[in-house]
């Protein structure tokens, strides 16, 4: 096997506008030579899949190169030029699946001779064509063309509205009384004796969480669920008729029975099915969560749980009848020994090593490690954990290189939003989260065709992996390896077992509010409403139980619209997988070599060279199924 090397980054700002054209638009040019001979090629000949798989790896490193670029760099200039190749992209896509030369060449090679991996890529290339309406007449072609390359400019103005719209409020320094002293050393107050609280996570949940002013947390709430207002409600209506008239034109009812079609969930009604299930399933849970919550708001005046005031008193029971204080647990979480732990943890779960490299990125902030397994490379990550100004302002994994077999090593980054200092306990299960869509990634970097490259599965199954490595930051053995507290006392059972107990607490609560979300994802795009706040305002009552605050306008800066449209549904479909998967553990040893091994090679590395369905019945001997989730629900 040919030892892959990683690629270099540039060092300079000038280096940095080369590599992104050599990458970005020389990777397209690639493309273009690759689609010219593909369409020149003899009818039938098996060397055009070989052709078409060389165009996709170049597409695809154009595609990761400039999303990442584009939320990630530091230079506003740069971020410019790699939003506009990702818009070059993105034309070079459409018109690529609306050409009938190459699905006529495609189409031409004979499925029957072919091994089964080259006949699942070819019938997924196929599909893909006549998904983006290749068989349709010149007209439509035209139409499809145009509403592609304005899906693009609305989501990039989407997502940017969102990532430049940081927002602050100004509120008394007295609203700081509940906050950790080094939040409170972070905010300093001006001369009028009022501190600024934005919009970024490290700022907002934390004061949101425990600050005892309601009417600050109301100013800053109102900020936060302000966030993107009003720029993306026009963005954001635009776009969703633009997803309806495409669905139609695609000869689909609606948008989400477009979308659902590639996606284990199957079609739109499904989803509707799905998210009602789960909302009644946790409707009792969830009212008594709430009677718990409104409760103990009364006892500070708080007659209605709403946007601002929910985490604060979700907090204030944990402590009070769960004993556990997110600030006296995050004594145990200094930022670099997660950080280590974390590689230390998933290295022996996985038996990988990670070995530190010394290397240029975009960033200072950024750590470097190649992936070694059974002594070989197998892939480089790079985890860019802090925010800074105009960087992607959530938690996400990227790509930088998909792998593919004997061509190139996967190269995945992390970024997020984490505090540099002390974290709280649920920064450090996202991280747990997000590091596990990165093992995906560079797991399953080996295959021959780009197509199952990475965390390439049905997109309503890509958060299983991450969902059931989650459970691994609530293990008390576990988090003894790293969360250790300045005096070197590692976090005792008897805490863990007390968040675990608070944990349990608000399931059914939290899960009606995962519902609105994916109740607004799903039907925002089914009925296109006018008045897209108006229509947000009846959703909330029928599924969430926070009751939501005048004047904000919580989908203008909901990110996930433009990313999974109707299908933000599968944070939970994925949620019921992962306890299923998680139920082959054992949960008195996490770090069992033999299971954790054969989940890495019968889940994650294949990829998206089978359907979900079926790498989650190899693993576990038998189809999946919703038991450990109700279970899990109403235990
Ligand atoms: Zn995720």
């Amino acid at each position: 096997m040919t030892d892959l090397e990683p690629i270099a980054l540039p060092t300079t700002s000038d280096g940095w506008t080369v590599w992104l054209e050599e990458r970005g638009r020389g990777s397209l040019r690639s493309a273009a030579d690759e689609i010219a001979a593909l369409k020149t090629a003899h009818p039938g000949d098996t060397a055009i899949l070989q052709v078409w798989n060389d165009a996709s790896v170049a597409l695809g490193n154009a595609f990761a190169a400039t999303s990442l670029m584009s939320s990630v760099h530091p230079d506003a200039d740069l971020i410019e030029l790699a939003e506009s190749i990702e818009v070059e992209a993105r034309r070079f896509s459409s018109d690529l699946y609306l050409d009938r030369a190459v699905f006529e060449r495609l189409s031409s090679v004979r499925q029957d001779p072919l091994d089964d991996g080259a006949r699942r890529m070819l019938v997924d290339a196929l599909r893909a064509f006549r998904r983006s309406g290749v068989e349709l007449d010149d007209d439509t072609r035209g139409r499809l063309r145009d509403l592609n390359e304005r899906e693009t400019e609305l989501g990039q103005a989407f997502a940017r509205n969102i990532r430049d719209g940081r927002r602050e409020a100004l509120v008394p320094a007295s609203a700081l009384d509940g906050l950790p002293p080094d939040f409170v050393e972070a905010h300093p107050a001006d001369d009028e004796g009022r501190v600024r609280i934005t919009t970024e996570y490290p700022d907002v949940h934390p004061f949101l969480t425990h600050s005892r002013d309601a009417e600050a947390r109301r100013a800053v709430a109102m900020e936060y669920f302000n966030l993107a207002w009003p720029e993306n409600d026009a963005v954001l209506g635009d776009l969703l008729r633009l997803r309806d008239e495409k669905a139609r034109l695609l000869g689909y009812p609606n948008w989400p029975d477009f979308d659902a079609e590639i996606k284990m969930i199957g079609n739109g009604a499904e989803i509707e099915k799905f998210i009602d299930r789960i909302a009644a399933e946790s409707h009792d849970a969830g009212r008594r969560d709430l009677a718990v919550l409104e409760t103990r708001g009364a006892e500070e005046g708080i007659d209605r749980i709403d946007l601002s005031n929910w985490r604060y008193c979700f907090e204030a029971v944990k402590r009070e009848q769960y004993g556990v204080d997110a600030q006296e647990v995050r004594r145990y979480f200094d930022f670099s020994r997660v950080h280590q732990g974390l590689l230390d943890v998933t290295g022996r779960l996985f038996g990988l090593t990670y070995e530190p490299v010394d290397v240029p990125t975009w960033h200072d902030e950024v750590t470097s490690y190649d992936v070694h397994l059974e002594g070989t490379r197998i892939g480089r990550i790079h985890l860019d954990l802090h925010p800074r100004d105009r960087k992607y302002n959530h938690a996400a994994q990227f790509d930088l290189v998909p792998g593919v077999r004997e061509r190139q090593l996967p190269e995945g980054v992390l970024v997020c939003n984490f505090s540099r200092g002390l974290m709280e306990h649920h920064e450090v299960v996202t991280l747990f989260h997000e590091f596990g869509h990165l093992m995906h990634h560079v797991l399953a970097g080996r295959h021959e065709w780009v197509r199952f490259s990475g965390v390439a599965t049905e997109w309503d199954f890509v958060e299983a992996p991450s969902q059931m490595l989650e459970e691994w930051a609530w293990d008390a053995a576990v988090l003894q390896h790293f969360a250790i507290d300045a005096d070197g006392n590692p976090i005792p059972t008897e805490l863990v077992e007390r968040m675990r107990a608070a944990d349990e607490f608000g399931k059914g609560f939290l899960a009606r509010t995962q519902m609105l979300y994916a109740a607004v994802s799903y039907k925002l795009h089914t009925d296109v409403p006018d008045d897209i706040t108006a229509r947000l305002f009846e959703l909330y009552p029928e599924y969430s139980l926070v009751a939501p605050l005048d004047g904000t306008h919580f989908h203008a800066g909901f990110g996930h619209l433009e990313g999974y449209s109707s299908a933000y549904y599968t944070y939970m479909w994925s949620l019921v997988i992962a306890k299923d998967l998680f139920s082959a553990f054992d949960p008195d040893d996490l770090f069992a070599p033999e299971v954790a091994r054969r989940y890495r090679d019968a889940v994650l590395a294949p990829g998206g060279s089978k359907d979900a369905a079926d790498l989650v019945a190899d693993f576990l001997g038998r189809p999946y199924n919703t038991e450990a989730f109700s279970a899990w629900l109403n235990r």
